[in-house]
């Protein structure tokens, strides 16, 4: 009887000790456990971060997928540091797809992690903290805790310290809530906070602490400040501005501190009357965008018959099928179809999607969306500050933010109620990430995260990829084509100029046909625009010697080193290694050096010679790189200040002009025959889409393109808007030669500094996985057209995977296999990696 109820007894007082599964931020495949301290048991939850120990001095942030009481086996498990979040930062969603992410695209899901996290959430050991500069410590309107006043003491003597250092110097389980408490008092900053100084969108604001709303407090306090001059003058100014007297609720609004900055009262006075607690300070959000800018835009979105007809259809083809694909020529308004499906879903309450290939983000669209849609709009790019993203991201987390227009990366945002993912331009490559892992295609993704919203997906562009194109063919997505463009105009004239026979004739001069020279002045002239397209930047991509044969090469990659005139220097366009140009061959000395082809510069160069008296700009990355240089050069094309746009491809997206009557591509047999397979589809594509730029409004433009190969079939097809002919021809080839949509490409990629290891390794890796898949399915081994990048020779291995195989399996195998290959010590520092689906 005793002994039972010891046992109760217990019982009731046990309590299980509980562990976490971790995904950490590190290449490895596997998730890892830890021991939840009494202490935390509340706070642990899926999706949450927790800081851990990690190795002998690292301290990691990693993320919670599992909460359990499964004791790890074979170690003893280390015990959590701290929790970061109150509320999960990622969601069961979000969980579920970079799973998938990890097994489709074969990397693991902290590297998934690693790329979908801003890094102003990812405190890391490496983090580091220092004093906020604009911090005075006696003025701060806090009381600071013992220990914080500890932490700002240290790092006013050691001006950086890092997350571990504090973790040490302090012994302290919640190490985190000091920090946190700290940054909200604006003392400190995270250090990735300063290397891209945020400029937030707020401004500093005073108004009257309550007490002084009272009229007698008031005039109390006007009386004693009678003798303090310059106080007074600031209330006077206060009151004069805002207006409580009239209206109290007034006093909310505040005034901007920079009206008594920017007048000639006193700053100081102002300080003390907020230490006196007469005013107080608050920070304001103000809109980036004045409401003069916004004023141009429309907020209601009418659509035309057509475009209102193609929406219908849409609708439609969603009420049984999950994707859809929505063909628009260029300049049909498929943007307006999409804000106009947006618009219905976010009235409904639920969360959209706007994927964009990163240039086609413009201001111009961005100012659009925003004039429809307000505050709820975030906007994800590349080029904005980690600190604009961990906004969004915590916008979208937490409701605030329902609808985002963004490049590839926002698929990864932690929504928990989509709707609508729309993905313009989806035949764009751009959507694919090369590098690092996880090597992903946004589309796709974004497929996948549709089906776990239970969202629609609408694909839209003017030249589908073959891959979607083939499936709303066989019915798997919906299709509805735009054929018109909007308002009444046409699409342009596009003729091929036969660049043999102009040349025979001599008719060329420079890079240029006489005839393309004589339409381009004669555009000009009538005060119309031009466009060119070069898609190669600097003066010319190659410099031989006319006598030996060499040719300048990059020291660090199998590639020639392009010239650029301005600098007069040579550059790798892929590693960044940079000479002054030899003025001899550095193999026989002789002076016969020639520059061979053109880029973008030498284009400019020769047709400021041509047409003097054209106003001639180029845009491409090496014009661009400055921060506002690419809106500059936009707004000047704009505006008429300039009538030649000389580009790569940045040209040929999200941009409108009105007054642009000629497109010219000046190289097309250059992006006709690159080596891939993929090579036509992306010409026809790049050459539509550059054509689409010409003739807008109600003029119909021209396109001229200039090629050594006037015949080829390609040209006939796109002279007739024929995609779908374009697609079948092509189509045939990539069956009989097994390329995608039949089949799925799975790159194996092994690098290493060992040209002769690399290439036995891809041949032991040929050697096995031929064995058990075949050889249809698995090439051999090849260098790649660039065999060496930074010092690293390259070998690939490409398998191709028909519809229908188990993928998973094969995958499974594949990994299986090359981990194999790295268990022989050889081979060890081989760096071997996947791309599947390569772009
Ligand atoms: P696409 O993306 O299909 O090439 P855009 O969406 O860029 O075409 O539209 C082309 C041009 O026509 C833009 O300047 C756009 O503002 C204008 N436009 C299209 N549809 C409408 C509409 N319904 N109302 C007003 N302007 C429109
Ligand atoms: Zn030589
Ligand atoms: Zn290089």
């Amino acid at each position: 009887m005793s002994q039972l109820t010891l046992n109760t007894e217990a019982e009731s007082s046990y309590k299980p000790t509980l562990f976490v599964a971790l995904i950490l931020p590190l290449p490895v495949p596997k998730q890892f456990t830890y021991r939840v301290p009494r202490s935390f048991e509340d706070q642990v939850e899926e999706g949450k971060r927790a800081i851990v120990p990690f190795g002998k001095r690292k301290i990691l942030t990693g993320i919670i997928t599992a909460v359990h009481q499964q004791a790890p086996e074979g170690y003893e498990a280390k015990s959590l540091i701290d929790i970061l979040d109150e509320y999960p930062v990622v969601s069961a969603q979000q969980m579920k797809l970079f799973s998938w992410m990890s097994t489709y695209y074969l990397c693991t899901e902290g590297e998934v992690l690693n790329v979908a996290l801003p890094s102003g959430l990812k405190l890391s050991s490496e983090s580091r903290l220092q004093l906020n500069p604009e911090f005075v410590k006696e003025e701060a309107p806090y009381v600071f805790a013992e220990e914080e006043l500890i932490v700002l003491e240290l790092l006013e003597k050691e001006g950086l310290l890092s997350y571990a250092q504090l973790c040490e110097a302090f012994q302290h389980q919640n190490i985190n809530k000091l920090i946190k408490s700290l940054l909200q008092k604006d003392a400190i900053l995270l250090i990735e906070t300063v290397q891209e100084r945020y400029k937030p969108k707020t401004e500093r604001y005073f108004r009257l602490t309550d007490s002084y709303l009272d009229k007698e407090n008031l005039e109390q306090l006007m009386e004693s400040l009678e003798s303090k001059t310059k106080q007074m003058e600031v209330l006077l100014k206060y009151l004069q501005e805002v207006p409580v007297f009239r209206n109290a609720t007034l006093n909310e609004n505040g005034l901007a501190k920079k009206v008594i900055t920017d007048s000639s009262l006193s700053d100081s006075s102002l300080k003390t009357l907020v230490k006196n607690e007469v005013f107080e300070e608050f920070d304001k959000v103000i809109s980036r965008l004045s409401h003069s800018e916004l004023a141009t835009y429309e907020a209601d979105i009418t659509l035309s018959e057509a475009q209102q007809q193609a929406k219908d259809q849409l609708n439609e083809a969603f009420s049984t099928k999950d994707v859809s694909l929505l063909q628009g020529v260029t300049g049909s308004g498929k943007t307006e179809i999409y804000l106009s499906t947006i618009k219905e879903v976010l009235e409904s309450g639920s969360q959209a999607l706007f994927l964009l290939p990163e240039i086609a983000i413009t201001t111009q669209m961005i100012n659009r969306v925003k004039k429809i849609f307000g505050e709820q709009v975030g906007v994800y790019h590349s080029k904005f500050s980690d600190a604009e993203r961990v906004e969004v991201w915590q916008g979208v987390a937490e409701g605030r933010i329902n609808f985002v227009i963004g490049v590839r990366s926002s698929v990864l945002l932690p929504f928990n109620n989509l709707s609508l993912i729309v993905v313009d331009e989806e035949h764009e490559n751009s959507y694919k990430q090369q590098d690092p892992a996880p090597r992903y295609h946004a589309r796709d993704t974004a497929i996948v995260l549709g089906t776990i919203h239970q969202a629609k997906v609408l694909l839209g562009s003017a030249t589908p990829s073959f891959e979607s194109y083939y499936n709303a063919e066989k019915g798997k997505y919906g299709y509805v084509a735009l054929t018109e463009r909007y308002g009444a105009g046409k699409l342009p004239q596009i003729q091929v100029v036969k660049m043999r026979k102009e040349k025979a004739k001599k008719q060329v001069k420079d890079d240029f046909s006489k005839s393309f020279l004589a339409v381009l002045a004669e555009e000009i002239a009538k005060g119309n625009q031009a466009i060119i397209f070069q898609n190669r930047r600097g003066y010319a991509p190659y410099l031989q010697c006319e006598t030996c044969g060499w040719i300048a090469e990059c020291e660090n990659c199998s590639v020639s080193l392009t010239y650029h005139m301005h600098q007069h220097e040579l550059r790798c366009h892929y590693c960044g290694y940079r000479q002054k140009s030899p003025a001899v061959c550095l193999q026989c000395e002789s002076s016969e050096l020639k520059m061979k082809g053109f880029g973008t510069e030498k284009l400019e160069d020769d047709l400021k010679q041509l047409l003097p008296d054209a106003r001639i700009q180029r845009m491409d990355w090496d014009t661009t790189r400055k921060k506002f240089s690419y809106q500059q050069i936009i707004e000047q094309f704009e505006s008429g200040e300039t009538d030649i746009l000389i580009g790569t491809q940045m040209v040929t997206k999200g941009l409108d002009f009105d007054r642009v009557s000629l497109v010219g591509i000046v190289d097309a047999d250059r992006i006709m025959h690159y080596p891939d397979f993929r090579s036509h589809e992306r010409a026809f594509q790049l050459m539509q889409q550059v054509s689409g730029r010409s003739g807008r409004k109600d003029d119909r433009g021209k396109v001229l393109i200039q090629s050594y190969q006037h015949d080829h079939p390609l040209f006939k097809y796109l002279i007739d808007n024929n995609y779908s002919g374009f697609y079948r021809s092509q189509l045939q080839e990539r069956q009989s030669f097994l390329y995608p949509p039949f089949v799925r490409i799975i790159k194996t990629i092994i690098k290493g500094n060992d040209q002769n290891l690399c290439r036995e390794a891809g041949k032991h890796l040929y050697t096995h996985l031929l064995k058990h898949l075949g050889s249809t399915r698995v090439l051999p081994p090849h260098d790649p057209i660039i065999a060496k990048i930074r010092n690293l020779y390259h070998v690939e291995l490409w398998l191709k995977l028909e519809r229908g195989i188990d993928l998973n399996a094969t995958k499974g195998f594949l990994q299986q296999s090359v981990q194999a290959i790295q268990e022989e010590a050889r081979f060890r520092k081989l760096r071997i990696y996947f791309d599947v689906d390569p772009a």
